[in-house]
């Protein structure tokens, strides 16, 4: 027998007709750069975005064709977002923060036909416009000033291409149709470990992984709420919101190119808003702002924090000095990115904050939809006993099956499991907790000690800002861990009271020398803001 549903396309373009007919009314805010606010609502976004679907398809864009974007959060950027994939094109994200060499690579890797781009943007492209091969036309995401020079050639700015389409030649046109399993978007890997590789996601699986961003349970986004996604619309789709928003109607508030401390905390006041997401040095950032600085943030209860561990000081900080609860959430490129999020369960409300603060302090259970496990090198399952360490390996509909272009046998499971790179424990409670990343452990005297854990601990000695480990190599020990410290603005830190803290947790050999605890004004970062460990290391070697 058959089931007697209809076979509905999950689709971009589905999503979008909702903002024409459910929440219309609803706006998207956004923060430019002279600071001025940009209001526009659902309503307008959705016919301005029928609009360039018809510029983008009398440019000659044909489905499948790549369309580039470099651009910060804001609401031109989010109508090609919609746009592209609308009529069948692929967006193409792209991170303006990666090395020349890696953004040429990814650009050509991808065959861009048009690149969307900010001017404030444009000059890294500039510098290396000979190397980039096949894009046809640069499309300036700004107003540009009559007689102001192209800061690149074959450039139209944005509204001047936006008029040479027809909203309502787009809107009759609904015989279009994209498949649900067309490729609708294209995102690579940030490279931390490894050169950049795409992730070309399917309409399918954006629809899903918005529909799972939405649940109560997740990341709860929803049409009361107002988000502000600090994460840039070029690290993983800020995280899939963008699209999750324009699903439920949320207000979005945009912040462009303001990101950092006092710009970033009048925007969250002004617009009342009430969820925001970043990875955890913009929350590090915003913090100690906050503590000098008067703002009313009442109406922020969540921010969402992933990309690298959120540590319990800063959970707890937030906690207890402003009323903000951190949300800690695990997620990667190849998975569009949400894998896991970190709520308590109701069985743990009336545990002790410190219990429960271990808990959040997890990346937390696998969202509904993805399958995770922890394996050991011989493919078998640890023990889900929150000791037991293992590679975790995860399968489901928003889980890439391959990459863009590039054979990595290596990456999947034989049975097409992928595998994350990622060491985790796994508790009774399906919490997952990540330990390192695989190439981050350090092995000394042939144990492996967890940097991560290391780092939170450190976090935890009065006047650290930021903590960093990685290995050196040691002739007795084999590896041995170096500690770089920040100590906070007019802070000084002990080397011993780093140690001691080490001590509570780490036997005598795993302990860093003396020698190895070491100052530094501030950690490298890479394109989206988490510790550089490549460069730290390499720092080490020069020496
Ligand atoms: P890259 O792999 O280049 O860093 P991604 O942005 O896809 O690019 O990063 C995914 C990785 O980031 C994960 O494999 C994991 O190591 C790390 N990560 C993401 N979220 C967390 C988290 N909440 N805690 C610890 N690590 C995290």
């Amino acid at each position: 027998i058959k089931a007697t549903m209809m076979d509905y396309q999950l689709t971009i373009p589905s999503i979008l007709k909702r903002a024409r007919d459910v929440h219309p009314h609803k706006t998207i805010v956004t923060k430019m750069n002279d600071e001025s606010i940009h209001r526009e609502t659902y309503g307008e976004f959705y016919r301005r975005t029928r609009r360039l679907m018809d510029a983008l398809r009398k440019a000659g864009v044909k489905p499948g064709d790549r369309i580039g974007t470099v651009g910060m959060n804001h609401y031109r950027h989010l109508e090609v977002y919609f746009a592209a994939p609308s009529i069948g094109a692929v967006l193409h994200t792209i991170n303006v923060r990666l090395f020349p060499e890696q953004l040429i690579y990814i650009i050509n890797n991808a065959q861009d036909r048009i690149i969307f781009v900010d001017k404030s943007l444009t000059k890294m492209i500039a510098a290396h416009i000979g190397e980039i091969k096949g894009v046809e036309r640069f499309v300036i995401m700004d107003d540009l000033e009559a007689g102001e020079a192209a800061p690149l050639p074959n450039v139209v700015d944005y509204e001047a291409f936006l008029a040479t389409g027809d909203a309502s030649a787009a809107d009759a046109e609904d015989t279009y149709t994209v498949n649900e399993n067309d490729p609708a978007g294209l995102c690579y890997t940030s490279g931390t470990t490894g050169n950049p590789r795409g992730v070309l996601y399917s309409h399918r699986s954006i629809y899903l992984h918005s529909m799972a961003i939405c649940m109560a349970d997740t990341l709860a986004v929803a049409e009361r709420e107002t988000i502000l996604p600090v994460v840039p619309m070029f690290h993983v789709n800020a995280w899939g919101i963008p699209f999750a928003a324009v699903m439920t109607g949320a207000k979005l508030a945009f912040p462009g190119k303001h990101l950092l401390g006092s710009a970033l905390a009048s925007f969250l006041e002004q617009e009342k808003v009430t969820m925001a997401a970043g990875v955890p040095t913009i929350w590090n950032v915003l913090l100690q702002h906050l503590r000098k600085n008067k703002h009313d943030l009442s109406s922020l209860h969540t921010m969402v924090v992933g990309g690298s561990a959120a540590p319990k000081a800063m959970i707890e900080a937030y906690d207890k000095e402003f009323g903000i609860r951190i949300l800690h959430a695990w997620g990667m490129t190849e998975l569009s990115p949400v894998g896991t999020v970190s709520r308590l369960r109701a069985e743990m409300e009336d545990w002790t904050y410190e219990k429960q603060l271990e808990m959040r302090g997890k990346q937390g259970p696998a969202v509904a939809g993805i399958e995770i496990r922890a394996i050991d090198d011989q493919g078998k399952d640890v023990p889900r006993d929150g000791k037991t360490s293992g590679e975790m390996i995860v399968r489901g509909p928003w889980v890439t099956g391959s990459y863009f272009g590039l054979d990595a046998p290596e990456s999947f499971t034989t049975d097409g499991w992928f595998r994350t790179g990622d060491v985790v424990t796994i508790d009774e409670f399906g919490y997952v907790m990540i330990t390192d990343r695989k190439k981050d452990l350090i092995k000394t005297r042939g144990e492996w000690i967890s940097s991560v854990e290391m780092e939170g601990l450190v976090l935890g000695v009065s006047g650290v800002l930021e903590a960093a480990v990685v290995a050196r190599p040691d002739d007795v020990r084999g590896e041995a861990p170096v500690v770089f410290v920040v100590a906070r603005e007019n802070e000084t830190v002990e080397k011993k009271a780093v140690i001691e803290e080490l001590k509570k947790h780490f036997a005598h050999w795993q302990l860093p020398h003396q020698d190895d605890v070491r100052f530094i004004d501030a950690i490298p970062k890479t394109s989206v803001g988490k510790f550089d460990k490549k460069m730290l290391r390499a720092q080490l070697t020069a020496e």
